[in-house]
């Protein structure tokens, strides 16, 4: 990591995954984006961010290998979030080095698990380690904060230095909570990507054509204490929710979306004995949660089996790393 000067040349990081463990979503607001609550989770399990400083100034070179990297690669440097974040860190803070970074791409594309936007936050943390480490400015959590989220609105969580949090806003606002412990969590992915910005229209428009659907938009319901409360107890009784889960659902059964039916999928893990089970962000990554390790292992096996993704994880105790 560090060169024959002690001078700090590369650094690779961990981005892990993320799943909402609950999400309320509210009315549009006049920016365009949604308030909503949530229940933020980071996972055991994640992409890899390599950032190497180049002699020259000025380069960026961004490669992307993992079974997840194809759609990444053949994405200009420009255009994906880990490059905007980049280009981003050095309009603010003039560093110019020249950079070369690989992303080792485990989180699938467009599976509500925080992907982009966790490697993006790890392409921040890391150059301002490196920016720094070469006497150049270093940021302080509130500017990298505000970058963030210029980037996206699930970057701030990623930022955080905690593996859990209550978050809220447009997902700006992040509340550090205790990681549930002793969990196992099988993560399923049908197969078809789910797009956020469609995800939040889609929401829109439910809400307008189904009478009552509208009620959740207050996110009126548990107060976040008691959310974060019942966190501890056993998963059979948590009253959590994910307010697209009725709307893709009602436009699946209108065959609109190539009929993944994700409460099918939901039901089957409850069948496997999840002890809860869910849809995270707006889709397309259906969760279990399990207390029970073999049983986690043995649900995710017979999902593979149909070539969907399916792996088991479990939330991350705390962060791993921060500089
Ligand atoms: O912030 P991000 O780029 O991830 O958002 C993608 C799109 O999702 C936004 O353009 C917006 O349409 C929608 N969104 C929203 N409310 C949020 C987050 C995202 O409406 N809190």
């Amino acid at each position: 990591m560090y060169d024959t000067l002690h001078i700090m040349r590369s650094i690779t990081l961990m981005a892990p995954a993320k799943l909402n463990l609950h999400l309320r979503i509210g009315g549009r607001r006049p920016d365009g984006f949604h308030d909503l609550e949530s229940i933020f989770i980071a996972l055991a399990f994640g992409d890899a961010l390599r950032v190497e400083c180049l002699p020259r100034d000025g380069a960026m070179e961004i490669r992307a290998r993992g079974r997840f990297a194809c759609g990444l690669a053949d994405t200009p440097v420009s255009r994906n979030l880990v490059g905007r974040a980049a280009a981003l860190f050095r309009e603010r803070t003039g560093f110019t080095q020249g950079l070369r970074a690989r992303l080792v791409k485990r989180i699938p594309l467009g599976g509500g698990l925080g992907g982009g936007s966790s490697d993006a936050a790890a392409m921040l943390l890391a150059l301002n380690v490196l920016s720094a480490a070469g006497g150049g400015v270093r940021l302080d959590d509130d500017e990298l904060a505000a970058l963030g989220a210029a980037l996206g609105s699930d970057v701030p969580f990623f930022l955080a230095n905690t593996a859990a949090a209550w978050v809220s806003g447009r997902g700006e606002r992040i509340q550090p909570i205790a990681a549930p412990s002793r969990l196992w969590f099988v993560l399923v992915h049908p197969g078809i990507p789910s797009g956020t910005q469609a995800a939040f229209r889609l929401l829109d428009e439910y809400r307008a054509r189904v009478p009552g659907a509208g009620k959740a938009a207050s996110l009126a319901g548990n107060s976040a204490a008691t959310l974060i409360g019942v966190l501890a107890a056993d998963p059979r009784s948590w009253p959590f929710v994910n307010d697209f889960l009725p709307a893709f659902t009602e436009a699946y059964a209108c065959g609109e979306l190539g009929g993944v039916a994700y409460t099918g999928v939901i039901a089957r893990l409850r069948e496997m004995g999840a002890a809860f089970a869910g849809l995270s962000g707006s889709g397309s990554t259906c969760f279990g949660v399990f207390t029970d390790q073999a049983a986690a292992v043995k649900a995710a096996n017979r999902f593979s089996r149909n070539r969907n993704f399916a792996m088991v994880t479990f939330p991350l105790a705390r962060r791993p790393i921060r500089y």
